[in-house]
């Protein structure tokens, strides 16, 4: 696998792959990488001959007061892991080499609807930096396909509409959430948490799972989520969101069948996103 810094070195290592008539597939994460991650890029060698993953921690998509210093950087790990993954080309640029001119005056990408409310709603400007930030790779890159978790479900409903709106011609590529035995999602925050709070962690998969089995018996939705809520508050959460959308993150309606139950809480110095996805009864 080949490490690339910078914009030139990419641009030439894939015009060489463009010219062999191969498929390029791209995984974009901002690194310290967990199993989640790598069944990206297992995901993407299954779909194309060549396999471009991005580490960048993009500060666009850090809002003040977030964890934009804190946030783990790992690149030896990171590249070890990618390589015994068969990745080919590892991008890690700096923020200069995607942002030269500055983050102040960088041209934005906005994708309205579905990025307002849930995450978009307690991290004002989050999508508009993730939006921008894949753009910005979609055209670097030019791959076939990109795949994307399902854990961060709000951001895959973005790129997605981002993809139709700008007539990228990439498919995109939805992967399963890969958890933990006990459950918890696995996330580069979840390295926050004290032993404690680890332990305690699973709560919020346990409780999405016990809110989704009441929802599919047919309770009502809003007593089902107010006492999920207090689940969680009671194991030391605090919620930033508990909603229930249909799976297009529309409003549910009488005549919802397939749905997602999408929950952000913090713990401790983490904060935590997880989903599951559910019918409900007719
Ligand atoms: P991140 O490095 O957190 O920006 O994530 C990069 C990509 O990995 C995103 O598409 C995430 O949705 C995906 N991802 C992160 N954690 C998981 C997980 N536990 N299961 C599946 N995909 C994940």
């Amino acid at each position: 696998m080949r490490t690339l810094r910078d914009i030139p070195a990419l641009r030439e290592a894939l015009d060489a792959v463009r010219r062999r008539d191969q498929r390029i597939a791209l995984v974009p994460t901002m690194g310290n990488l967990h199993d989640g991650h790598l069944a990206l890029v297992e995901s993407a060698r299954r779909h194309a001959d060549v396999v471009v993953t991005t580490i960048f921690v993009n500060p666009m998509q850090f809002g003040a007061g977030e964890d934009l210093a804190a946030y783990p950087r790992t690149l030896e790990m990171d590249q070890a892991q990618l390589e015994a993954a068969g990745c080919d080309l590892l991008f890690a640029p700096d923020t200069a080499a995607l942002y030269p001119r500055g983050l102040a005056s960088q041209t934005q990408v906005r994708v309205p609807g579905v990025s307002e409310g849930l995450c978009g709603g307690s991290r004002p400007g989050h999508f508009d930096g993730v939006a921008t930030v894949v753009s910005i790779l979609f055209n670097l890159v030019q791959p076939h396909l990109a795949c994307f978790g399902e854990k961060d479900y709000q951001q895959l409903a973005v790129i997605r509409k981002l993809v139709a709106d700008l007539h990228f011609p990439i498919e995109v590529v939805g992967v399963p959430i890969v958890r933990a035995e006990d459950g918890l999602a696995l996330s580069s925050r979840n390295g926050y948490l004290s032993a404690a709070e680890r332990q305690a962690a699973p709560m919020l998969y346990r409780t999405l799972c016990r809110a989704r089995d009441a929802l599919e018996a047919g309770e009502a939705p809003e007593p089902v989520l107010a006492e999920a809520g207090e689940a969680l508050r009671a194991a030391g959460f605090a919620p930033d969101y508990l909603e229930l959308r249909a799976t297009d993150l529309g409003p549910v309606t009488a005549a919802t069948r397939d749905a997602v139950l999408l929950a952000a809480a913090r713990l401790g110095p983490a904060r935590l996103i997880d989903n599951l996805t559910l019918t409900l009864p007719s």
